[in-house]
């Protein structure tokens, strides 16, 4: 054995990428029938495990893994994370925000729950394939293992644990070092006993990049890996770009699961390409209201006078001369919303609604229906409303296959059902006269259930199928079905993902058939993500600038306020001073580290009070990440090189985070990147 298969098991950590209002807690948890729901809710901050954690621990072992990986391959580590909502997961499981904790649950209620996550059983299994394996738990977290487990003395478990926490390590076959951790080595090593675990683990790796050989070392003799705690850190820079984009090449040794899901470009298969790729690949945009007032000062921040937002504010396609996307998906929910907005689509049809002459498809929106055991919706009524609403095309009612509805006996019942409305829509489409293009989904479970659904589908005599339910799936398993369905496909077969838009994924997908996909993820990540709000043709993004309104107080600015952190007078200044510094900065008036100064005086008291109190340490921690992320943005000044209508009309406004109007006009400028990007990826 050259190197040791290594194994990383990373606890989450409070602090996540996104902060939703109603993210999952425990209860949402316990309940099997209503997670899926209740996860779909919250489909739009849905991301791999692996990069949803931003406490520093996870920062700082995910940085050591990254070192690691950059010095042995990427094979040579994988990553779990011991979740306290989902149990032991790997770093690419798609998972949304949630609210749950092993460190504030008294001890019996940790085993109590640990068991029903069925944890001990999955950590024995998942360690199973590994030579070395770093455990970088706290106290709790360490117990929901309920050690002892089944284990060889053929392998070698390093943890790094506090003092308390030691007694849940035991008996153990393999070879063990237990590398305790209190306040002595905090001040030591001189990093917060919080994120400890993870930074002694990254400044271990940071050794093994300069010395390959120690993994096995440890591997073989476990106390290595306290001589190396006791050696001087290494001096060295960690990467600040990006990783570097890799085109698809075709590659025989890459091993699809362990890809990053997000930013490496998926190897094209080793199949024949799809028999419909000259039909080239489309892009829609799932409609919802994305819309803003034309006429919006963003010098005095008011809004056109007398306007109706419903009838004077403007869509994307709108503002720029041609639309960023080749169609548009309204779901039938989405028309639903509310009655002044059906009538008024049930007069106008759905053209002069969007405002759009392009393509626009029309499907039910199954999540909408998700817990019913049958959709509310009739074969017969859904043809005529497509036909008189003027869809372009229409999709066939389908059911979801997901969470405690891919159950056996649930999921057969939900495939056929989808199946049999399929046959019935294309049989009266065809008896009808109806002037839509007919699309029947395929829902499953599996390659299997896929491909042949797909399979009945086109035997029905659509050209058009789309494939449902995998929105969340990792594009490594969507590749598996499309593998399993393309030896079904003919020339002319056209075929949908519904909300996949992976940039990284795409090749592969075209190569193996897929013909469109509607996905909204560029667009809503300018006001929804943590950190990447305005993205780059390079695939760089950056942080907005937050200068939330204090008049129309946010969340924010209303706990600041109450908690008499500051005055309103104070806040009022501050966000003057921050929006005119942004506005001399950018003609040049003020240098960069005068406007940091000014942005920073606001920003630092927001950090939000918990209980009305706030927390010095993540108040400083928010402070210096904000100031990182904005002196980047600052000084790259993306907005000036990008040609975009928005970008050249708003000027810096762009980059403010800042209401409805610079926020959302941010998102369509990443949705005119987004799509210059796909474009470009099929050019040469
Ligand atoms: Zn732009």
């Amino acid at each position: 054995m050259c190197q040791p298969h290594v194994l990383v098991v990373t606890s989450c950590t409070g602090q996540k990428r996104f902060k939703s209002e109603n993210q999952l807690t425990l209860e949402d948890f316990k309940d099997n029938a209503r997670l899926p729901q209740r996860e779909a809710e919250l489909a739009e901050f849905a991301c791999p495990a692996n990069q949803m954690y931003t406490g520093q621990q996870h920062l700082r072992a995910m940085e050591g893994v990254g070192l690691l990986r950059q010095s042995l391959g990427r094979e040579a580590v994988d990553v779990v994370i011991l979740s306290a909502g989902y149990g032991l997961i790997p770093e690419d499981r798609t998972i949304v925000p949630y609210q749950v904790t092993f460190n504030r649950m008294k001890g019996d209620k940790v085993d109590e729950w640990a068991a029903v996550l069925g944890i001990h059983q999955a950590f024995e299994r998942a360690i199973a394939d590994y030579d070395l394996v770093f455990l970088l738990l706290g106290k709790n977290y360490l117990r929901s293992l309920s050690l002892p487990v089944e284990i060889s003395s053929t392998h070698t478990l390093v943890f790094l644990a506090s003092k308390t926490s030691a007694k849940y390590i035991r008996e153990l076959a393999a070879k063990t070092l237990v590398f305790t951790l209190s306040n002595v080595e905090a001040k030591r090593y001189r990093y917060g006993l919080v994120g400890l675990k993870g930074f002694l683990f990254k400044r271990f790796a940071q050794w093994v990049s300069q010395e390959t050989q120690l993994l096995q070392k440890v591997y073989q003799e476990p106390e290595v890996f306290r001589q190396v705690m006791e050696r001087e850190p290494v001096q060295l820079e960690l990467p600040l770009e990006l990783p570097k984009i890799r085109y698809s090449v075709k590659s025989v040794n890459t091993r699809k699961k362990r890809l990053s899901e997000k930013t490496d470009f998926f190897p094209i298969p080793d199949l024949p390409q799809a028999p419909n790729w000259h039909l080239g690949m489309q892009y829609f945009i799932p409609e919802w209201d994305d819309r803003v007032d034309p006429g919006y000062n963003f010098q005095t921040d008011t809004f056109t006078a007398y306007r109706d937002a419903y009838l004077d504010d403007i869509y994307s396609h709108q503002i720029y001369n041609l639309p960023n996307y080749d169609g548009v998906l309204v779901s039938k929910v989405v028309v639903d919303k509310s009655k002044k907005k059906k009538e008024f689509i049930q007069r106008n049809g759905i053209h002069d609604f969007v405002r759009f002459s392009g393509k626009i498809m029309g499907d039910c929106g199954a999540f909408g229906y998700i817990k019913e055991s049958e959709p509310p919706y009739t074969t017969d009524e859904i043809l005529d409303y497509y036909e008189q609403l003027g869809f372009n095309y229409g999709v066939s009612i389908d059911h979801l296959i997901v969470g405690p509805f891919a159950q056996s006996g649930v999921k057969e019942k939900r495939y056929n059902l989808t199946l049999k409305n399929a046959e019935e829509f294309i049989q009266k489409h065809r008896a009808g006269n109806y002037h839509f293009t007919p699309i029947g989904v395929a829902q499953g479970w599996n390659p299997d259930s896929y491909s042949k659904a797909v399979k009945d589908i086109i035997g029905m005599g659509y050209d058009y199928v789309a494939l449902g339910g995998l929105a969340r799936t990792p594009s490594h398993k969507i590749i598996e079905i499309l593998e399993a369905i393309s030896p079904y496909l003919t020339p002319n077969t056209r075929m949908h993902l519904f909300g996949v838009g992976r940039i990284n994924a795409t090749p592969a997908f075209r190569h193996l058939g897929v013909t469109s996909f509607d996905s909204a993820s560029a667009l809503r990540s300018a006001w929804l993500d943590s950190a990447a709000n305005y993205h780059t043709i390079s695939g760089k993004q950056y942080a907005a600038v937050r200068i939330p309104p204090v008049e129309r107080s946010g969340l924010r600015v209303k706990r600041v306020l109450e908690a008499g952190i500051s005055d309103r007078e104070t806040l009022k200044r501050l966000e003057e001073n921050s929006l005119k510094a942004m506005r001399e900065f950018d003609s040049g008036k003020l240098t960069l580290e005068e406007t940091l100064d000014i942005l920073l005086a606001y920003d630092e008291l927001l950090e939000l009070p918990r209980d009305g109190q706030v927390n010095p340490e993540a108040k400083a921690r928010r402070l210096s990440k904000h100031e990182k992320m904005y002196r980047e943005l600052l000084t790259d000044k993306p907005w000036k090189s990008c040609d975009c209508q928005i970008c050249q009309d708003l000027g810096i406004d762009v980059v403010i985070f800042r209401g409805n109007d610079r926020n959302r006009r941010r998102g369509f400028h990443n949705t005119f990147v987004f799509y210059k990007r796909f474009k470009r990826l099929f050019k040469d």
